[in-house]
């Protein structure tokens, strides 16, 4: 064997084996990294039904809510019809985005505004 080409390895059993300890190591990090890291998913979790694909606008500004709208938009999760870009648009600001949405959801969202601007319009 060549000893300058392998110069890298370590000479000592003690020293191979915290170099395999180590390639065992990195390559568990690896695997559970991949397992945990946050993937989108295809399909709704509250309707179980897969999600399609949209362009979307994206609205620029102070977002105004509905009363109760946060804890609402649990029942649909991948109701959005639209995307917040943020306080600050510049002439190069996307307009569009594409999202992943639930047909179901969005009916859902929809029947959920409708009542809750019934229940508004009588408050006022
Ligand atoms: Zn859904």
């Amino acid at each position: 064997m060549n000893s300058k080409k392998l110069s890298f390895l370590p000479k000592t059993k003690v020293g191979i084996g915290f170099v395999c300890a180590l390639v065992a190591l990195t390559g568990l990090m690896l695997v559970f990294i991949a397992v945990r890291w946050p993937r989108p998913s295809s399909y709704c979790k509250v309707h179980g039904v897969g999600l399609k694909s949209d362009w979307v606008p994206v609205i620029y500004g102070e977002p105004g809510y509905v009363p109760g709208y946060h804890q609402a938009s649990k029942d649909f999760p991948n109701g959005d019809t639209k995307v917040e870009g943020g306080c600050v648009s510049t002439p190069d600001s996307p307009k569009t985005q594409l999202i992943s949405f639930c047909k179901a959801c969005r009916k859902a969202k929809a029947k959920w505004l409708k009542a809750r601007a019934a229940v508004y319009l009588r408050e006022i």
